[in-house]
């Protein structure tokens, strides 16, 4: 501020009054405090496609990329095997396995790695921003999370022939456990009599199925978890929305199409060969930018099938986590945040979508700051109360806010005294 206008202020406040240029917050009401964004209806609705397209969840260093943040997917396992317990992988085999595959699983998504097929160098490698954790049932201390079911008729797994069942649910319908928050991942041996099969093959395989995973092979072959985590997070991805890759339209154009070479070999497998988690290869272990904002705009949108199986981390604040907004920015995904947002003299923010705010938090709008809600939403995703929008006022110069008619803002008015 030049030292002339603060000295007009510092008269304007004498002259007023001190209580006149005094710093006060007050909760912003929408009928006295809102002025009207207007939209047509051709305008509301292509606005909102944002909300539903996969750029706005890139876990990049975009704004809307920054609002991204790492995702806890909860799971838990069962092992199944017959009533002679011939399948040896009993507790102390498996669990200290299934622990061990997740820890595998958890560094592969730590580590996204270039993608190498030729066609696709140079294509950034981001930070996955998703890891894995086991769900045990809240309050039974003697649960771990790792189930173990002993049945004839359904603890094996066929993939090719006659009594092919990898895709039958009714392992999953009648073991699983917490099936509409948890990822339920099934561990199953390979049929005894399809083994026997000169043409059945009996290594890895995995298949998913709405919020369930099947794996096999782990028993039979006997190799360590290692091997088993990328199918795993191949599977985890199917889970998450994502498609084939070699040549399949998946919706990304960063996923060129090639041969699905597992190993590399003879020509084309001598240079065309993927690392793509989402293709057949040893490592599916790259995530291009597309896939990553496919998945975290399934976990994020409030209507992805896979969000309901989210570690919901995101209804109480954690320390660190206020925003302070001092430029323009336009928040154009469904976000979760974990404290409150400031917007500063100077800051201009739009959000588009549904936003949720921890609990007891609040959207500060300070003198010189704008607000739009551009047919946005404002809430806590769990029902819990916020204090909503608070406006911060200089005297009687306030921030501001604007809204569409279809704005909304839900859960406002904590009892916590805005200061
Ligand atoms: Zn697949």
């Amino acid at each position: 501020m030049r030292r002339t206008q603060y000295l007009i202020l510092l008269a304007g406040c004498a002259l007023a009054s001190l209580s006149a240029c005094k710093s006060t917050v007050r909760p912003f009401n929408r009928a006295q405090d809102g002025h009207t964004l207007v939209r047509t209806s051709q305008e509301r609705v292509s606005l909102k496609q944002p909300c539903r397209k996969y750029p706005a969840y890139v876990p990049d260093s975009t704004v809307n990329g920054q609002l991204v943040p790492e995702r806890i997917i909860r799971v838990n396992y069962h092992i199944l095997n017959s009533s002679d317990t011939s399948h040896a992988f009993l507790a102390e085999i498996g669990t200290p396995y299934v622990q061990e595959l997740t820890r595998e699983i958890n560094k592969k998504f730590a580590e996204n790695i270039p993608m190498s097929l030729p066609a696709a160098q140079g294509t950034p490698v981001l930070p996955t921003r998703i890891r894995l954790e086991i769900a045990p049932i809240r309050g039974m201390f003697w649960d771990d999370g790792v189930y173990y079911h002993f049945d004839d008729e359904l603890y094996a797994y066929v993939h090719k022939g006659r009594n092919r069942n990898n895709s039958d649910m009714r392992v999953i319908k009648k073991y699983a456990i917490q099936p509409d928050s948890v990822l339920n991942i099934f561990i199953l041996p390979h049929h005894p009599d399809s083994v026997k099969s000169t043409t059945y093959s009996a290594g890895g395989g995995g298949i998913a199925l709405g919020k369930a995973i099947k794996l096999s092979g782990i028993i039979t072959t006997g190799l360590p978890p290692s091997e088993f985590a990328g199918m795993t997070v191949h599977e985890i991805g199917h889970i998450m929305g994502l498609g084939h890759t070699w040549r399949y339209s998946d919706g990304c154009d960063d996923t060129p199409h090639h041969p699905n070479c597992f190993y590399p070999g003879e020509p084309p497998c001598d240079s065309l060969i993927s690392n793509n988690v989402m293709d057949y290869n040893h490592w599916q272990q790259a995530w291009t930018p597309c896939q990553l904002g496919q998945a975290h705009r399934n976990l994020s949108r409030r209507s992805g099938t896979a969000r309901s199986l989210l570690k919901r981390n995101w209804c109480d604040p954690l320390p660190d986590y206020n925003l302070t907004i001092t430029d323009t920015q336009v928040w154009e995904g469904e976000v979760d945040l974990f404290g409150d947002v400031i917007i500063a003299a100077g800051g201009h923010l739009t959000i588009r979508c549904e936003v949720s705010f921890p609990q007891g938090s609040r959207l500060l709008v300070q003198p010189g700051g704008q607000l739009v809600i551009d047919g946005g939403l404002l809430t806590n995703d769990c029902g819990l109360p916020w204090q909503g929008v608070i406006l911060g006022c200089k005297g009687r110069d306030c921030g501001k806010v604007t809204l569409t008619e279809d704005a909304d803002i839900q859960y406002a008015g904590s009892s916590d005294r805005p200061d």
